[in-house]
This record gives C-alpha cells, sequence and structure tokens, in this order.
C-alpha cells in the first residue's frame, strides 16, 4: 500500500508505472514510509534531497544521510525530518511548526491516493 499523486503522468518511459518516476531504477519504486508523516510512497520521491513528497520535510528511510540525530541541544532522539536546515526529531517539528504536519496530511487527502500496490 502506498499513497501516489492523483494527477502523475505515466508514460510509456516510465520505469515505475505507479508513479510514472523514470530513469534511474528499474521496475517499480521501493516503498518508503516517511519518518515525520507516516504516508507510504514510492522511493523515488525523495529524488534531489531525499525528504517526502507530501509534507516536503520529512525524512525518507534509504536516502543515504538521512540517519540523523535531532540538533537540538540536549535531544538525542532520531531526527524525522530537516527543518531549514536542522535535523529535528518528531517533537521539536511539532514544536517549530505546530501543527504542520497535520496540515499536510489534509492535504495529501485531496491531492494523493493509496493505492494497493
Ligand atoms: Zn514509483
Ligand atoms: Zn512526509
Ligand atoms: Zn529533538
Amino acid at each position: 500500500m502506498r499513497y501516489v499523486q492523483k494527477n502523475r503522468r505515466i508514460y510509456d518511459f516510465s520505469l515505475c508505472k505507479l508513479c510514472g518516476a523514470a530513469g534511474f531504477m528499474t521496475g517499480t519504486c521501493a516503498i518508503s514510509t516517511c519518518m515525520a508523516c507516516e504516508t507510504p510512497q514510492c522511493q523515488s520521491n525523495g529524488g534531489g534531497n531525499g525528504r517526502c513528497s507530501v509534507c516536503y520535510v520529512g525524512l525518507l528511510p534509504g536516502w543515504s544521510g538521512n540517519a540523523k540525530a535531532c540538533r537540538y541541544k540536549g535531544c538525542d532522539a532520531r531526527a524525522v525530518a530537516v527543518d531549514g536546515k536542522w535535523p529535528v526529531c518528531a517533537e521539536h517539528l511539532e514544536k517549530r511548526r505546530p501543527g504542520y504536519v497535520a496540515a499536510q496530511l489534509a492535504n495529501r487527502d485531496k491531492q494523493w491516493i493509496c493505492i494497493a500496490a
């Protein structure tokens, strides 16, 4: 199960027939679940910076450099997102951007669909 964008375009040359991604992988993308908003999605969504295409700040496991610790002093929790240049844990993300993840999830329900594959 993963989320894909409702308005995605799938071409003959798309290697992944679920999200339409072309180029750097073969076959269907692996599923990667965002550590911040917990949306399962095609791993190719992280192309460029390894971040989630739903909430834009969440880290997608499987991309290099995404195992980071929270940058807040005295907090050694695992970072789930990068806010600006700062890797932040779930608690500190919510403190810096109250309600942000929930708002992105509400938006996801308008622009993305959940498919069984
Ligand atoms: Zn894909
Ligand atoms: Zn996310
Ligand atoms: Zn933290």
